[in-house]
């Protein structure tokens, strides 16, 4: 059978350890054999990312700007221990908040769900995505602990040197802590924009929540941003898929979603988001079958696989031991980008050969073979835990059966 075409590449970065060995057995087995791939690659393996001073982390966010479209694999955040296992020159930051920062993108992440792995919450049976905001907030804070009793005072003076806001935060008379944070219109706007275009790209619901019935100012901007923006931008094309966009109290939220039978998107302030995104993951199985795609407010999308580079079974596969990691989520990150590619540039083959491998890998699964990790949570009478390169040939297996 002839090789499905390409017309515009996608930005392929290459990641590290565990991961980027099952990167390179997808390309083998699932996607060289059936498409001409046509990829802009850029190495962010950590050795590549030195050797650059991280400028290759910079030129792939670009090249998402420019094609629209990127797949990347797991890469290591480099700690102290990596400082010295890799004798780097300084410490790096995470590649993904580089991109995430270039691309002004949001996350949205999505469990692989299939009926023979149950939630621990039976109401589910569509997967729910999380939307985090990843801007602000407690993770741009400034914080203080507090030594002896004392004023705590807010701010603010705008560039005229015009105090605008001057508030007594509180009067200490034992020590304690303090707090002061951020965020800005321009960047929830951003975020609201990523949500409502990410809803229309999956024709699936939108929910947001806050805290705005107590942050009367600070959340309850985030809310107004969003419904203004709804109103003016996506309503009618909401209207059109007859999909809805659904605010409410972050409270209310949390008893909703885990009431609900799933199938949308939850759109969480960052804290919100980070915590939600860990509960609703576990709840839905694993972290090796969560999916995560960035989503840049101008549309432009980066998938990946959301668990990092499984350094555990990569030291083991280094001391030449057999290991069965799960590339579920790695494969959904390339059919992602593919599928979405697809779609950018008409071509209907590359749209088909992402869902036909996805039902072929869900479909190996439901059949009982699966990497060692699924297999206390599958409800199967009979499975055949795989190897990790084995997993990925049955893949191919079903695939070129279908
Ligand atoms: P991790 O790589 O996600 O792995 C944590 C544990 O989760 C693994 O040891 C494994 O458990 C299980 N696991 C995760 N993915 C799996 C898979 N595909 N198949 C089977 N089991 C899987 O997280 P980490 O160990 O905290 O971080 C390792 C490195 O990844 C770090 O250097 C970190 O900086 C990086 N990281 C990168 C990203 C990213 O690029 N997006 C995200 C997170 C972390 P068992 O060991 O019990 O089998
Ligand atoms: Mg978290």
């Amino acid at each position: 059978m002839a090789k499905i075409q390409m017309r515009t590449p996608i930005v392929e970065m290459d990641g590290d350890e565990m991961t980027r060995i099952i990167w390179q057995m997808i390309k083998d087995e699932l996607i060289a054999p059936f498409i001409d791939l046509k990829s802009e690659y850029y190495d962010l393996g950590l050795v590549n990312r030195d050797a650059t001073d991280d400028q290759v982390t910079v030129d792939a966010a670009e090249a998402i700007k420019k094609y629209g479209v990127g797949v990347k694999c797991a890469t290591i955040t480099p700690n102290a221990q990596r400082m010295t296992e890799y004798n780097l020159k300084r410490m790096y930051k995470s590649p993904n908040g580089t991109i995430r920062a270039i691309l002004d993108g949001t996350v949205f992440r999505t469990p692989i769900t299939m009926s023979c792995i149950k939630p621990t919450v039976r109401t589910w049976v569509k997967p729910i995505t999380i939307a985090r905001h990843a801007y602000g907030d407690i993770y741009k804070c400034v914080e203080y602990r507090v030594p002896t009793p004392g004023k705590a005072v807010l701010t603010f003076t705008d560039n005229e040197g015009k105090e605008l806001y001057n508030e007594v935060v509180f009067e200490y008379k034992t020590p304690g802590v303090l707090m002061g944070m951020h965020n800005r219109d321009d960047s929830i706007a951003s975020f609201a924009r990523a949500c409502f275009e990410y809803a229309i790209s999956i024709k699936q619901d939108l929910w947001f929540s806050t805290k705005d019935t107590i942050s009367k100012k600070y959340d309850h901007t985030f809310k107004d941003i969003f419904a203004e923006i709804f109103e003016n931008e996506y309503k009618a094309k909401f209207d059109e898929l007859g999909i809805t966009y659904f605010y409410t109290l972050i409270d209310d939220a949390v008893a909703r979603v885990i009431r609900s039978e799933g199938g949308f998107i939850w759109a969480c302030k960052n804290y919100d988001g980070d915590v939600m995104s860990d509960m609703v993951a576990t709840a839905f199985g694993s972290l090796a079958m969560m999916t995560s795609v960035l989503v840049s407010p101008d549309g432009n999308y980066e998938y990946e696989a959301a668990h990092g580079t499984v350094t555990r079974h990569y030291y083991k596969h280094l001391e030449g031991e057999e290991t069965s990691t799960n590339s579920m989520a790695t494969i959904f990150a390339w059919t992602g980008a593919l599928r979405k590619r697809g779609e950018m540039d008409g071509i209907a083959e590359l749209v088909e050969y992402a869902d036909k491998m996805e039902a072929a890998s869900i479909k190996a699964i439901m059949d009982g073979y699966m990497t060692k990790d699924l297999k206390g949570l599958c409800e199967l009478d009979e499975i055949h835990v795989l190897n990790t390169g084995d997993f990925i040939k049955k893949v191919r297996e079903y695939y070129e059966a279908m």
